[in-house]
């Protein structure tokens, strides 16, 4: 589903931490908004989500005005890097989890969610309880918990910062290959260069609540838009 964001601020008392921003995200894109910490990415993220209310504008998600609507009436997945698992549950518990909410038959939440498991390389792990598994295999199942009922968008939110450099760069490449097979428009927050320019169909870098550049990787790299962009990617100014 394509999401459009029309002319969006955040505003926490006199603090503006978004600041008009307006970007129109294409239907099965990966949107990657990249900027240093407190530039207003997760915030963005946030009012996405529903978690957060804009002050002022809109957001559409497939063509709905969604700015005022509950999380719950998005159809959005989210993922953070602190995994977010119940600790108490296993593997199988934390990923059938969001299904038995929505109060699916047994027989069909097993199926999806050994599909999903499937997919994700974790089906030898779901007697397991999160603390009996690695970090990236935690991840692998906040993953799975979060695309076992099929949203039509996924964000994340960092969720590669809690692993080492070797097992981030698998990740950047399941992650991306997953969400492009599965056709989900994602929006992605890190404030890593590699990662957006590995994985972005187009990268959105942010300074203090502004989109400086929207564009390709090899775009904001070759052409960046501001000594600030050049700066921030590395890329010849
Ligand atoms: P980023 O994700 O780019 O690191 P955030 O969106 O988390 O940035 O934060 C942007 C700014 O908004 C920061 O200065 C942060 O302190 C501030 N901020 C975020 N949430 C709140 C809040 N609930 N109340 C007040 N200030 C906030």
């Amino acid at each position: 589903m394509a999401i459009q964001i029309n002319n969006v601020y955040k505003r926490f008392g006199s603090l503006t931490v978004v600041n008009g921003v307006s970007v129109d995200i294409a239907d099965g894109e990966f949107f990657v908004m990249l900027g240093p910490s407190g530039c207003g990415k997760t915030t963005t993220l946030r009012m996405v989500a529903g978690l957060e209310t804009a002050s002022e504008g809109q957001i559409f998600i497939d063509g709905r005005d969604m700015t005022h609507a509950e999380p719950r009436h998005r159809d959005i997945a989210m993922a953070f890097q602190d995994y977010g698992l119940y600790p108490n549950m296993t593997v199988f518990q934390n990923i059938e989890f969001p299904l038995k909410i929505r109060k699916l038959a047994p027989a069909e939440r097993r199926r999806k969610v050994e599909e999903t498991a499937g997919r994700l390389g974790i089906s030898d792990y779901l007697g397991r309880k999160p603390a009996q598994m690695s970090g990236g295999q935690r991840q692998r199942v906040s993953l799975a918990r979060a695309l076992v009922r099929n949203p039509k968008v996924f964000l994340m939110d960092e969720p590669l910062s809690n692993l080492d450099a070797k097992l981030r760069a698998v990740m950047r490449t399941e992650i991306k290959k997953l969400v492009t097979d599965l056709g989900i428009t994602t929006i992605y927050v890190t404030h890593d260069q590699i990662e957006a320019m590995s994985m972005a169909d187009r990268i959105a870098v942010m300074r203090k609540g502004d989109m400086v550049q929207v564009a390709p990787p090899l775009q904001v790299y070759d052409r960046p838009a501001t000594c600030f962009v050049a700066d921030f990617i590395g890329s010849p100014p």
